[in-house]
């Protein structure tokens, strides 16, 4: 593996590959890998690509600066990881190889109601965060293939918007990766390693209530099985910001069910101070795969 930390060399490296007839598989984290990040390069790596990982704690992507500050960093334990996985080349920038003119925002991505809905009404800003740093490591790598997880799955659409407003989306296809689970059903995350013993017991909860919400899902008025959900959360000890059945292409809140609409139920909570996102398509919808 060839772990580079200057753009420059980064994109002179992937040109020389790309010239060799190499398609470039990208696989932007923020680092603290675990196996649902490592499923990203494997996805990659099984559809012959030169994977290319990149570790970067964004800031501008933190609603709560605290959440910055304790967000882990395990760089030696992600490269012997990366290693293991055989990934092709890491991009462990520093700020000022994302951010070389300083933070601030340079343009506002219209991301419509992407922004104001679910995540994007609980972390004002967050996704204006991902957009500039995706925007500046797509212009990097200029991959041909973008490896996402389903896990973040509004994320996945903004990022979807985010390659159609740069005029990435003849270039780039997204690949929307399954979510990767504990055994015990807690969809992995960075996150989880802030979990007390106690609440990591909890936080199983989470994949419980989206599990029920899949097994009790019928046509029809939805408001009491979005309230069920909503207590069961908040029984358990979580602070709910929200539980949400929604149309799986807009996420849209659908209060009363056709039987047909393409549904996916989301959920954000805290436990203390930690906040955990998940996700459970109800119908056979997949996230905004291109
Ligand atoms: P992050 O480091 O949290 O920014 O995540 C980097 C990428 O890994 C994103 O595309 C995430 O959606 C994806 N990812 C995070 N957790 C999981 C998981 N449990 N299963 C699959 N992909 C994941």
């Amino acid at each position: 593996m060839i772990l580079l930390k200057k753009a420059n060399d980064l994109r002179n490296y992937i040109d020389s590959q790309r010239k060799n007839g190499k398609p470039i598989g990208f696989i932007p984290t923020m680092g603290a890998l675990h196996q649902g990040h490592i499923s990203l390069i494997e996805a990659a790596k099984s559809r012959n690509q030169l994977t290319v990982c990149s570790i970067f704690v964004n800031p501008t992507q933190f609603n709560d600066p605290s959440d910055f500050e304790k967000y882990p960093v395990t760089t030696d334990t992600d490269i012997a990881q990366l290693l293991a996985a055989g990934n092709d080349v890491l991009f462990l920038p520093e700020l000022d190889e994302i951010y070389p003119a300083g933070i601030k925002p340079i343009r506002i991505y219209e991301l419509g109601e992407l922004e104001t809905i679910l995540e994007g009404k609980y972390r004002p800003g967050h996704f204006q965060g991902v957009c500039q740093v995706v925007h500046r490591l797509l212009d990097i790598v200029q991959p041909d293939l973008l490896f996402l997880g389903q896990k973040d799955y509004q994320q996945c659409m903004v990022i979807s918007r985010l390659i159609e407003l740069t005029g990435y989306a003849d270039r780039i296809t997204i690949q929307v990766c399954p979510t990767l689970r504990e055994k015990d059903g807690l969809a992995m995350s960075s996150r989880n390693r802030r979990l007390s013993v106690k609440d990591r017991h909890t936080a199983t909860t989470i994949f419980r209530t989206l599990s029920f919400i899949q097994q009790h899902l019928r046509p029809g008025d939805l408001t009491a099985l979005h309230n069920k959900a909503v207590a069961a959360l908040s029984a358990a000890g979580f602070r709910v910001d929200y539980v949400s059945i929604s149309d799986a292409r807009t996420l849209h809140p659908c209060t009363d069910w056709d039987g047909q609409q393409q549904l996916v139920a989301l959920v954000a909570a805290f436990l203390d101070e930690v906040r955990l996102i998940d996700n459970l398509p109800l119908t056979n919808a997949i996230a905004a795969s291109r």
